[in-house]
């Protein structure tokens, strides 16, 4: 059992040194995986700071476990700056009129498609595609074989070389067959340039449309940010397109892009299939730019299981020495009811490594619990009136050993005095008392 209890207490050191070094630990998870995912420097360094604050006004250090708050302190302030909800397009107009924008190999001809595609199956749209790529006679023609694979009507008019009266000719077209979505797909260029910005804020200015998206692809990085302010500052579109997510691009331009144009991105492009798109979930692209999908597994786990008000109490026990070993039982439990530790501590980012030398097992509580059980309730409240007889007495009833009791109660003041530390802010006195 003595083995089993230094298991026991190794958890529970385990988890008291996390507390101190995983808030700063976290921060700086976060920084080199917001830099790693491509989110422009200074937001990263802007979104850390706004965390710290946040968590040292939650008091995140004297919770009882701050890692778990801080991972969610960190992911809901990343899913606030992308966005909060999901926000759908507007098709108010009738027709409505959709305009696509960004640069050449964006995937706007690929993303007018999958649009067009996605309201149609919602039975009540009638989309139409409409070519106004005019410089590439083989973008016109891509877009009719999109428009055939999906079986949805495509515009076009090679004779004319004008995007302007080739929209309007196609709006004019829409309402006398009854299409009550128009999509337009444009000419982009290479990198931003005047001729392009004039011709697509024309093409703005001449069909006034509800709803202009701007596409981008959201491997180019950094350069996406400043495509979509060039681009904004011309159209003031409504919503991003941020295509090519099924790479391994992590997505941080999805956060810097939110952050510089103030615009929601409002779906992604997962493939070159056009059925490969999706609504954007600002949540769950904060956990691919933080890469931590177990994580918030994690957050999730303890949150359920994690009762403020318990805490809270078991606080004030503390702070007032009545700590007993029923609230020792009851920490166990807690602990247990979380899962497996090993695979719970395992996903705290950082934490992997501190934790590699110790072996964690759930049976390490048996032994406990099982002597707790045999204790009275006034010797659980009071653990200072076991005598040498109550002893033999709970030994006998647990089916330990004389030695296996002391063990425990050893073990239980000094955690009693870790505690007590604890509460008293004293975070490094306690680690320093865990250490020897
Ligand atoms: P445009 O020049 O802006 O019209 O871009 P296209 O629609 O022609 O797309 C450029 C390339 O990117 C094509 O080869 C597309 O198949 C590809 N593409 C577009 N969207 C996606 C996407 O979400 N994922 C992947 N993997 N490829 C995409
Ligand atoms: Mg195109």
């Amino acid at each position: 059992l003595s083995e089993k209890l230094d298991k026991a207490l190794h958890v529970l050191k385990g988890h008291g040194s996390i507390t101190e070094v995983n808030v700063a630990e976290t921060l700086k998870e976060v920084r080199r995986a917001l830099l790693d995912a491509d989110v422009n420097f200074k937001i990263a360094k802007e979104f850390t700071n706004t965390v710290k604050e946040k968590a040292l006004g939650q008091n995140v250090l004297t919770s009882l476990q701050p890692g778990q708050l801080m991972i969610k302190l960190v992911k809901d302030e990343l899913t606030k700056l992308m966005g909060g909800d999901a926000e759908g397009i507007n098709l108010s107009g009738n027709p409505s009129i959709v305009l696509m924008s960004g640069l050449q190999g964006s995937g706007k001809t690929t993303f007018s498609g999958k649009l067009a595609n996605y309201l149609k199956n919602k039975k009540t749209k009638k989309p139409l595609l409409v070519a106004c790529d005019v410089y590439r006679p083989a973008a016109i023609d891509q877009l009719h074989i999109v428009g055939e694979q999906i079986d949805v009507e495509v515009f076009s008019d090679k004779a004319n070389n004008d995007p302007v009266s080739i929209a309007k000719a196609a709006i004019a077209h829409a309402k006398s067959n009854g299409f009550n979505v128009v999509i337009v797909d444009t000419a982009g260029r290479l990198a931003v340039d005047e001729v392009m910005m004039t011709e697509i804020s024309n093409i703005h200015k001449a069909i006034q449309p509800q709803e202009t998206l701007f596409v981008v692809d959201s491997m180019t990085g950094q350069d996406a940010v400043n495509t979509a302010k060039a681009f904004n500052d011309i159209l003031n579109f409504d919503g991003v397109i941020l295509t090519k997510l099924d790479g391994d691009t992590r997505g941080g331009a999805a956060l810097s892009i939110k952050s510089v144009v103030n615009k929601p991105i409002k779906f992604i492009g997962t493939g070159e299939k056009m059925d490969a798109i999706d609504v954007f979930y600002p949540s769950r692209m904060a956990d691919r730019i933080l890469g931590m999908g177990d994580v918030v597994s994690l957050v999730e786990r303890a949150q359920e299981q994690f009762d403020e008000q318990e805490a809270r109490k078991l606080q004030k026990k503390i702070a007032k020495n009545q700590f007993g070993f029923d609230d020792f039982l009851k920490q166990i439990q807690q602990i247990k009811k979380m899962g497996n530790m090993k695979d719970l501590v395992g996903m705290i980012p950082g934490a992997g490594k501190m934790m590699k030398d110790v072996d964690i097992d759930d049976d390490a509580f048996k032994g406990i619990e099982a002597i707790i059980h045999s204790m009275t309730l006034k010797e659980r409240t009071n653990p200072s009136i076991i005598d040498a007889s109550r002893k033999k007495r709970i030994g006998k009833g647990s089916g330990t050993s004389v030695q296996e009791v002391n063990q425990l109660l050893k073990q239980f003041n000094q955690m009693s005095k870790m505690m007590k530390m604890m509460q008293g802010g004293k975070g490094r006195a306690m680690m320093q008392a865990m250490k020897n």
